[in-house]
């Protein structure tokens, strides 16, 4: 693959040039809930690549997909609950109620990355929008980003290192 293509996917740089009308309408379309979500797309896509992992999780911040043995999270953040840097919009409405709300989401997402983190889990956070924008691409990244905890473990059990693995 191309170098540089981890960029974009996690939250931090996020890529304000993909946003589209059909994203924002997705994003939309997510908050009202639809069949598809992006969460079972990209858990069937793991599981079609042979990957085994848990869906339900009493893990702090409750992940979407837990990898116990490579100690690997993934929340697929919604673009909307989780400010996405590029489709955040907040409703005009109760303005006020709706910053601070969105505000103390992604604050709370902040303290749940440190604390997994702390205890050695790998947090990777994806954002809705890449899973609708290039879903092999997004599981890619989570599919090399596992495997490396894989190698890495073996390597080094003592040392549940971040292994270079790219999270915010
Ligand atoms: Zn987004």
């Amino acid at each position: 693959m191309r170098g540089g293509y981890d960029h974009g996917w996690i939250g931090i740089d996020c890529m304000t040039d993909v946003l589209t009308q059909s994203q924002r309408r997705y994003c939309m379309s997510q908050i009202k809930g639809r069949d598809t979500t992006p969460e079972l797309l990209v858990r069937s896509a793991l599981f079609r690549k042979g990957f085994w992992f848990r869906v339900r999780s009493r893990l702090r911040g409750r992940p979407d997909i837990v990898f116990p043995r490579e100690r690997v999270v993934v929340f697929i953040d919604g673009c909307f609950w989780h400010g996405c840097p590029a489709h955040a919009t907040r409703p005009a409405a109760n303005a006020a109620f709706w910053t601070e709300k969105l505000k103390s989401n992604v604050d709370r997402d902040r303290e749940v990355d440190s604390a997994l983190g702390s205890e050695g889990w790998c947090v990777l956070r994806v954002w809705e929008h890449d899973v609708k924008g290039d879903l092999s691409r997004t599981v890619g990244l989570i599919a090399r980003a596992v495997m490396r905890r894989r190698t890495g473990t073996k390597r080094s059990k003592a040392a549940p290192g971040r292994g270079g693995v790219a999270q915010r």
